[in-house]
């Protein structure tokens, strides 16, 4: 019987300890996983640099691992199992989970997210249906990174994505490649990836996008609106594209990425909106209208998305080896942090047991 528990808690403003935690009882319908990797996000990183937590909280929501336990009640796992946590306790009785939209559940309790501890830890106990199988040509480092990559098929869900498409992605840090590698995976026409640093833009068409462009920075005398519709023209017509692209991806949360993502749709466009910008972004509405556009958010996953995830893993659809520039033990976690904070890196992950 497992006995220790380390656990990468965020306790003040960029201060992690390395804290022994109870290992939480395996209910009936519960399983424990002896968690072997976790990927660091960019929300993680963004509780860390802050001081807005009610108790000391155990981080992370990207986890797989081994199940060592299972509850009497649970028939569909068994102990030596490889398998991916899906982080969302959602409560599965709320009018959005009975709709089939846990990830948009009114009680949503989330790993790592305050006050719900999360899975940086060696050992974490959760109910059976959270557990995804994992194949075993899916490296641990890999099993890492399923849940943002789920993450993506669910961006790709809500954007309808197709090969019959062509798709803008503004921001190439780790979302944005993700959603690069699932739209490659789907066969999607044209890719075209934007972002402010040269570097990033290279990374994503070694990674496999059609084009890469760092956009024009804006003349202060040039109008916002103006200086987006005569970009976003003079773009269309270099790329070939016609009268636009069919999908545009907003995931770097800038303003001026925001206005572009909506100048480049052609008629009857899609607009998916997934980077977390300041809270009252200005963009051109009434193109909405004139164009018959559609604006969508996307959050977290629902259902399927990690077995969706996991399966263009296992067919070798997508490839995330590319993505996974460091790995760090547990017992460094705060060194791991301290390098994402510092964006040297694409993907990180911590493996727990180590
Ligand atoms: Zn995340
Ligand atoms: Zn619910």
């Amino acid at each position: 019987m497992e006995t220790s528990n380390r656990a990468c808690v965020w306790v003040a403003a960029k201060t992690l300890e390395v804290q022994e935690r109870p290992i939480e009882p395996v209910g009936d319908n519960d399983v424990l996983v002896q968690v072997i990797s976790t990927g660091i996000c960019g929300s993680d990183c963004h509780n860390w640099e802050s001081d807005k937590v009610s108790r000391q909280l155990v981080l992370g929501h990207e986890s797989s691992g081994i199940i060592k336990e299972v509850g009497k009640a649970v028939t569909d796992r068994v102990v030596g199992q490889r398998v991916a946590i899906e982080p969302g306790f959602a409560c599965m009785t709320c009018e959005f989970c009975a709709k089939g939209n846990p990830n948009i559940c009114a009680n949503l309790k989330y790993c790592g997210l305050d006050p719900t501890d999360g899975t940086l830890c060696q050992y974490f106990t959760c109910r059976s249906s959270m557990t995804v199988p994992i194949p075993e040509n899916i490296s641990w480092e890999e099993a890492g990174a399923i849940q943002p990559l789920a993450i993506a098929v669910q961006l790709a869900r809500r954007a309808s994505l197709n090969s019959h498409q062509t798709l803008a992605i503004f921001g190439c840090g780790p979302l944005g490649l993700l959603i690069l590698a699932v739209a490659k995976a789907y066969g999607v026409r044209k890719v075209v990836m934007f972002d402010i640093e040269q570097s990033r833009v290279d990374f994503a068409v070694k990674y496999g996008a059609d084009a890469g462009i760092v956009p024009p920075r804006r003349e202060e005398s040039v109008e916002p609106l103006s200086f987006a519709q005569d970009y976003s023209a003079s773009l269309i017509k270099d790329l070939g594209l016609g009268s636009g692209f069919d999908v545009s991806v907003e995931a770097s949360g800038a303003e001026v990425c925001a206005q572009m993502a909506i100048c480049l749709l052609k008629n009857g466009g899609t607009c998916i909106q997934a980077g977390l910008g300041k809270s009252l972004t200005s963009i051109p509405l009434f193109l909405l209208t004139a164009k018959e556009l559609n604006l969508k958010g996307t959050v977290r996953y629902t259902p399927g998305c990690f077995a969706d995830a996991i399966d263009l893993l296992s067919r070798k659809k997508v490839d995330l080896k590319p993505l996974i520039t460091s790995t760090y033990p547990l017992t460094k976690c705060g060194e791991a942090f301290e390098a994402q904070h510092s964006r040297k890196d694409i993907k990180i992950v911590i493996m727990n047991q180590e």
